[in-house]
């Protein structure tokens, strides 16, 4: 049995939520009629943000801004260097406050400390990747069409573009699509999660900062249905690039057809492990532990399902659970934490649901399986559950938390199986010696990213998303600023234009 945690207070325990207000228009607003929302920080339980609430009145008003700014302002039209100045200048000022911003998605969402200083370190690499394709984008000409044509194939912003975020990855993620449609000449509205919304005011006023001009970028704080569905749906905004659920996403898709808009989707993920008996089984070991705890499970590209060959299971899995005891449980604002509070007492309960519903249908908790008493806050063991059967709840849905389920294989057929048994299709990892038993896999796996002796690393040149239900598109990579162009297509013609028809 562990420990009970002994949560310290930070000095924000004793100060007011710091407040945020909505920003529109390069304004710094509240909302008209004062609603606001509080959220308190899951791993210590004060109030640690109070964001100004948006509805109806505010959605509007920040989509005609963002319509303006598209229409008539000068972002679509200046020079894209110019443009990649702002993106640059905005990443020096983020790396400038990563401490600040880092300990706000650690306080609103739970995350080591650590980690989050990781994630903004990685927003900042991205912003830069993103001001050099900006003055890399282009399109094509085509001068073979016979002498007296000349076609030319234009990328042009395609407009308005609704930006909605989760929780998880709060700062990580607005990075991962607002520079790439800011360096395509796009204007935005941005939504974040309700619980997780002050490093994306932050990244507001960076922008206002970096000199970008107001109305390009417009943030709302507020519930899904008060302000991601207005957003969606508002006949002014051209694109909707979503990350979140695949329920919710679903819905977005749905909504966003009244208008035919273009949807980015980034969504679930219910990705497996896969390892040999020839691999490094101390790597795989390692891998399996972040894979299964980091960001306490509560994250897309989760290792949540170990597919191990039987031969080695006993052993293999003795040395996982070796690990997962060791892992650090605690206070997200300790530098040492590496597992810290999961966001929210009813998503806890919805986790430990699954373990619960496991264990009913055959499985046993190998390891950990306990919420961990703390005097604030609310935390979940690292969790290993063996028996796992692929009909089972635990081996096919999302379960968003600290918990690794572990399959069993003897034939790499039966290993492919499992890893394509799931409407899921993010990411997959392989482990083993044998580059032929790596590539078999690699090819057969029906997933957007598949890790090699390797897991859950990310580089902004690589593109990112998935198969099947996890969504729809790609971020990152080459091609990231692309996906906020339209494409035009203009016909020169030269000289007289004869014996065409009935001329
Ligand atoms: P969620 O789907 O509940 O919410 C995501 C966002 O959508 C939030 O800002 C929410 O307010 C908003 N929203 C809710 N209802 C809406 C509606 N009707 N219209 C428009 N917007 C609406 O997801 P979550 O719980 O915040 O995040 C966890 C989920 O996100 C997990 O499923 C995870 O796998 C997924 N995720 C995916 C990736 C990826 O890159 N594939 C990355 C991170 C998280």
């Amino acid at each position: 049995m562990n420990a009970p945690l002994n949560i310290t207070m930070p000095a924000e325990a004793s100060q007011a939520p710091k407040a945020y207000k909505l920003l529109i228009d390069g304004k710094h607003v509240d909302a008209r009629d004062g609603r606001t929302i509080e959220r308190s920080s899951p791993g210590h339980g004060f109030a640690v943000s109070r964001y100004a609430q948006a509805g109806a009145e505010e959605v509007e008003a920040a989509v005609q801004a963002a319509h303006k700014a598209f229409e008539a302002g000068h972002w679509p039209r200046m020079k894209a260097s110019e443009r990649a100045t702002v993106l640059l200048k905005a990443a020096d000022l983020i790396e400038t406050r990563l401490e600040e911003i880092a300990r706000l998605d650690a306080l609103e969402s739970g995350k080591p400390i650590a980690q989050a200083r990781g994630e903004i370190g990685g927003a900042v690499d991205i912003w830069r990747y993103a001001a050099s394709l900006a003055r890399t984008l282009s399109g094509e000409s085509y001068a073979n069409l016979g002498d007296a044509m000349l076609g030319v194939v234009l990328r042009e912003p395609i407009g308005v573009v609704s930006i909605i975020t989760p929780w998880n990855f709060p700062f990580l993620i607005v990075s991962q699509k607002l520079p790439f449609a800011l360096a395509a000449g796009c204007t935005a509205v941005v939504k974040p999660s309700e619980m997780t919304s002050a490093s994306t005011f932050v990244l507001g006023d960076i922008l206002l900062e970096a000199g970008l001009p107001a109305g390009v970028v417009n943030i709302l704080a507020g519930f899904g249905a008060d302000v991601g569905a207005p957003v969606v749906s508002h006949p002014l905004v051209e694109m909707v690039s979503f990350t979140g659920s695949t329920r919710v996403g679903k819905m977005t898709m749905a909504a966003a057809s009244n208008s035919l808009k273009k949807v980015s989707m980034e969504l679930g993920g219910k990705n497996g492990q896969i390892v040999f008996p020839d691999a490094d089984l101390k790597a795989a070991a390692d891998a399996a532990v972040f894979g299964g705890f980091f960001n306490a499970g509560e994250c897309c590209n989760a290792g949540s399902r170990l597919i191990v060959h039987a031969a080695i299971a006993d052993d293999f899995l003795g040395a996982v659970k070796a690990l997962a005891e060791k892992v650090r449980v605690g206070d997200p604002l300790d530098d040492r934490t590496k597992v810290g509070a999961m966001i929210s007492a009813d998503h806890m309960a919805k986790v430990a649901g699954y373990v619960i519903a496991a264990k009913t249908d055959g499985g046993n908790v190998y390891s950990g399986g306990g919420q961990r008493a703390s005097n604030a806050g609310q935390y979940l063991d690292p969790t290993i559950v063996r028996g796992v059967t692929e009909d089972m709840a635990i081996a096919r849905e999302e379960v968003f938390g600290p918990v690794l389920s572990v399959l069993t294989f003897e034939t790499i057929e039966k290993a492919l199986h499992i890893a394509n048994n799931t409407p899921y299709g993010l990411s997959a990892g392989v482990w083993s010696a044998s580059i032929d038993t790596c590539m078999s896999v690699a090819r057969s796996v029906r997933s957007g990213t598949v890790w090699v002796n390797t897991f859950m690393e990310g580089y902004p040149e690589l593109p990112f998303g998935g198969y099947k239900q996890s969504g729809l598109g790609r971020e990152l990579g080459k091609r990231a600023v692309e996906d906020y162009t339209e494409e035009k297509t203009i016909q020169f013609h030269r000289g007289q234009r004869t014996g065409w028809w009935v001329g």
